[in-house]
């Protein structure tokens, strides 16, 4: 055989064939099915598993239906299809719409999935009535796209990783849809109405398994990527009064201190806790602790961070101004906090706050260094009676009589 023989050609160049291609969607939709019926275990609800495998189940019907002729006699094989086809784009937008929180509507798929059976039911293979529901078809997969997309942009918590990639997806998806249907007259099936080549079906089933594959891997990724989230939040978070804890102090040390602008840090401790605890019992204690973060989050100026270091000690740090500036809010938040705990501990025990602080102004003081002043500017305070606030002497700003 040499280069002349049409056959070597031919073998270079193989031609796909459709059956072939269709019977892999079909079985890569099937598997994506199956595994949200069985496997995956953040779908934790039948009716979760019902959403999330409905897309594929559709698909993999649908592609039965094209696959196998002797399934169905005449049209009525290829018009069951195609809706199935329609049923596997619009279980796809609810399957997301479930991701992002909200509930399924099945009559709103339901709906244009009967409108579009019905014109294919009068339609013929070809004339006028067969374009109209070829129009209607791409109209409906654009829509359940535009929809699904939709969904995604108005979601208002950050997007995870997996969020974006299937946003970007349906971006592709939904303009490509868009662009086909004006031309759905001349176009050839399955994008069209005119009758099928197999570019066509060739270019249409490597559309399909990308998007199939990018939605299944999307959807078994979100909820992971979403716990993955909720944990590293908890992870940083005091479950008591829901302010950043030690490790989400030292995450913040790594990610802001470097910046150069000056600030204040003040470590904050109520006075004779112990004995509030004795006197009044733990739960008591509790609600004083939890008053020490909401007078802060009222009171600090903005933008500031607050963390819980320890049972009675709490850390604040926001942008320096002044000296006075940073006396003031620390006298502000000792007496709101005294006035509001008064409400849980009763007139007869006065509960009060210590406060050390320490102004840096450029970043050449180590944070560990800022923090030892501070730490020793609360015990000064405590030595010299408590419900007080002192700034610490070595402190970069000018200090005044009042600060320490
Ligand atoms: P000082 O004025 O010197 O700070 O004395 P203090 O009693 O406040 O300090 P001490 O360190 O002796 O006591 C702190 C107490 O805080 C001891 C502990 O039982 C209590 N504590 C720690 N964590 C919690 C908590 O989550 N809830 C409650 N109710 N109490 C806690
Ligand atoms: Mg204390
Ligand atoms: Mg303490």
């Amino acid at each position: 055989m040499n280069n002349a023989d049409p056959r070597h050609h031919s073998q270079l160049f193989m031609t796909p064939d459709t059956p072939t291609l269709l019977s892999c969607i079909t079985v890569i939709c099937l598997l994506f099915g199956s595994y949200f019926i069985f496997s995956e275990p953040s779908h934790n609800t039948r009716e979760r598993r019902f959403w999330f495998a409905s897309p594929f189940l559709a698909g993999g019907i649908s592609g039965i239906f094209f696959t196998v002729p002797s399934i169905l006699p005449g049209l009525w094989r290829l018009r069951i299809g195609a809706i199935f086809m329609l049923l596997a784009y619009g279980a796809g937008w609810q399957a997301i719409r479930i991701t992002i929180g909200h509930r399924p509507k099945a009559a709103k798929i339901l709906i244009p999935c009967a409108v579009s059976l019905s014109l294919s039911a009068l339609a013929g293979i070809i004339g006028s009535v067969h374009i109209l529901s070829s129009f209607c078809r791409a109209l409906v997969i654009t829509g359940f796209n535009a929809c699904a997309l939709y969904e995604l942009q108005k979601k208002t918590t950050e997007k995870t990783h997996a969020e974006n990639i299937l946003w970007n997806l349906l971006i592709v998806y939904t303009v490509l849809n868009a662009l086909i249907v004006p031309f759905v007259p001349w176009l050839p099936a399955p994008f069209g109405a005119k009758g099928t080549t197999i570019w066509s079906v060739t270019a249409y089933n490597f559309m399909t398994i990308i998007e199939v594959t990018v939605v299944a891997l999307a959807l078994i990724a979100i909820p992971r990527e979403r716990l993955a989230a909720l944990h590293h939040k908890l992870t940083l978070q005091d479950p008591l009064t829901g302010a950043g804890n030690r490790r989400a102090l030292k995450e913040w040390v790594t990610l802001n201190y470097i910046n150069k602008k000056p600030i204040v840090l003040l470590v904050l401790d109520i006075d004779h806790f112990k004995s509030i605890n004795d006197a009044c019992g733990h739960a008591t204690g509790d609600k004083v602790i939890i008053a020490v973060k909401s007078v802060c989050e009222q009171i600090l100026p903005k933008p500031s961070s607050f963390f819980r270091i320890g049972g009675e000690e709490f850390i604040a740090v926001f942008p320096y101004t002044t000296v006075h500036d940073a006396l003031t809010t620390g006298h502000k938040i000792r007496q709101e906090f005294t006035k509001r705990s008064t409400n849980f501990v009763g007139q007869n025990i006065e509960v009060t706050l210590s406060i050390g602080g320490a102004i840096r102004l450029s970043s050449g003081t180590p944070w560990l260094t800022l923090l030892d002043s501070a730490d020793a500017a609360l015990y000064t305070a405590k030595r010299e009676g408590r419900n007080r606030i002192i700034i610490a002497p070595d402190s970069e700003a000018p200090l005044t009589a009042e600060a320490c």
